[in-house]
Formats: structure tokens, sequence, C-alpha cells
């Protein structure tokens, strides 16, 4: 299984990528993930990567692709990956293509998890994650049972500097300019299926599976 989670930010795509990992037991690679411990960890990467997060704006292409490439090669995702928030442009599409044959890998598909802006602003906004586990809850969707605390680890939760309205304006307009021309690029590869992420989170899943069965 080696698929991409595609779909404009705060659709679902983590969370989707989590419940797959648990039920397929392949590693998850998501470079907004890798970003964020890269500017936590004050590493050359997240001096690079800060600035663009923080506006809401995309890590230029060379830097995003390098780190994924480093992470594909690993001995881990022969067997399978879920790629989540990677590609964002046709610049980095192409590039996995190129990855994906040099390691003598094939896509599985590319699901795209489709929900209208005006629900993508109140998820974000209403997104909470766990500063221990990284587990995410939201709000009102996805209540921790204490409030500000994990149920997982009993960590304290907190909110992405880039999950503000403003921010979420910004990074809205990049998706539709510069990722969405994504969608064209793998119907024409034959690996497009399209997922409706206005459904709840499990009934979401449920077609992910269906999806990936076949
Ligand atoms: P979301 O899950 O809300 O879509 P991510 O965690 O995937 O957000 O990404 C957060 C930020 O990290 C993006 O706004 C962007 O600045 C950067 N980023 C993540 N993935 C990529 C990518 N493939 N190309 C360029 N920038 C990226
Ligand atoms: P992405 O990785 O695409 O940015 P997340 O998986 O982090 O998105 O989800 C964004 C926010 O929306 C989180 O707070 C999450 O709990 C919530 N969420 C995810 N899926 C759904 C859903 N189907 N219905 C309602 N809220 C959801
Ligand atoms: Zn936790």
């Amino acid at each position: 299984m080696h698929i991409l989670l595609m779909g404009p930010p705060g659709a679902g795509k983590g969370t989707q990528a989590a419940k797959l990992v648990e039920e397929f037991k392949v590693p998850h690679i998501s470079t907004g993930d890798m970003f964020r411990a890269a500017v936590k960890n004050q590493t050359e990467l997240g001096k690079k990567a800060k600035a663009c997060m923080d506006q809401g704006k995309l890590v230029p292409d060379d830097v995003t692709i390098g780190i994924v490439k480093e992470r594909l090669s690993q001995p881990d995702c022969k067997k399978g990956f879920i790629l989540d928030g990677f590609p964002r442009t046709v610049e980095q599409a192409k590039a996995l293509d190129k990855i994906i044959a040099e390691l003598g890998l094939k896509l599985t598909g590319a699901l795209n998890i489709n929900v209208p802006a005006q629900d993508l602003i109140e998820r974000a906004v209403g997104r909470r994650i766990c500063k221990k586990c990284g587990e995410t809850y939201h709000i009102k969707f996805k209540k921790s049972l204490k409030e500000g605390i994990c149920d997982v680890c009993g960590g304290q939760l907190y909110q992405r500097a880039d999950d503000s309205e403003e921010t979420m304006k910004n990074r809205l307009a990049v998706y539709d300019e510069q990722t969405k021309p994504l969608i064209a690029y793998y119907k024409n590869a034959g690996l497009y299926k399209e997922i409706d992420g206005r459904q709840s989170m499990d009934k979401v899943y449920g077609d992910v599976v269906a999806v990936l069965r076949g």
C-alpha cells in the first residue's frame, strides 16, 4: 500500500492517516510533521521552513523534495507508506514519480479528502494537538475528556500557530493555486480517488478503506 493522502488544509488527512497506520502498519510520512519537528529542534531545516509555515506559504520545493526523498529511501517504506501532505505542487508530484521509479515502487492511489472551504476554517481553528504524543483533537468534533489534556497520555494540548483564521485564509489560497492542479495530474495517471470528507471521521475512514480494497 503506497498511497497519497491529498486534500486541503484541515480536511482530515492526519486523522485518517493515524487510523490507517493502526490497521495497516505502514509508515505515516507527513511533511508538515517533519517540518514542525525541525522547527521545534531548531535545525537548519527548521530555520528554512519556519517563516513559510508561519505565513501559510509552502516551503520551497527543493527543500521539501529533499527530505521526502531521504525518508522514502528508508527500508521501512518498501512494504508501503502513507504520504500525508506531499506532494503539494506539480513540481513535487513529478519529483515523487521519479523517486518512486528509482526505488522500484509503484503508487497504489492518490486519495483526495474533499471538504468545503468554510468547514476547513472551522476544522483548523478548532484543532488541538497533544504536545507529548501528537494526538489530534477538535474543540467541537473530537473533544478530549478533560479540557486541554490529552486522553491518551495526559499531555498538554496546544494550538498550531498557523491554525488562525487569518493564516488559514492564506493556506486555502495557496492550496487553490498550487495544490489543486494535482487533481488533474493524478486523474491523468489513473490514480485519483475522491473521498467525501464532510462525513464523520469514522464514515470517512470507511470510505477510505473501501477505496483501498477496490
Ligand atoms: P495541514 O495538515 O493543515 O494541511 P501540514 O501540517 O500538512 O498542514 O502543513 C503545515 C505547513 O507545512 C504548510 O502550510 C507548509 O508551510 C508546510 N508544508 C507541509 N507540507 C508541505 C509540502 N509538501 N510542500 C511545501 N510545504 C509544506
Ligand atoms: P489535516 O491533516 O488534513 O490538516 P486533521 O486530520 O488534523 O487535518 O483534521 C483537522 C481538524 O479537524 C482536527 O481538529 C480533527 O480532529 C478534525 N477532523 C478531522 N476529520 C474530521 C471529520 N470528518 N469531521 C469533523 N472534524 C474532523
Ligand atoms: Zn498525548
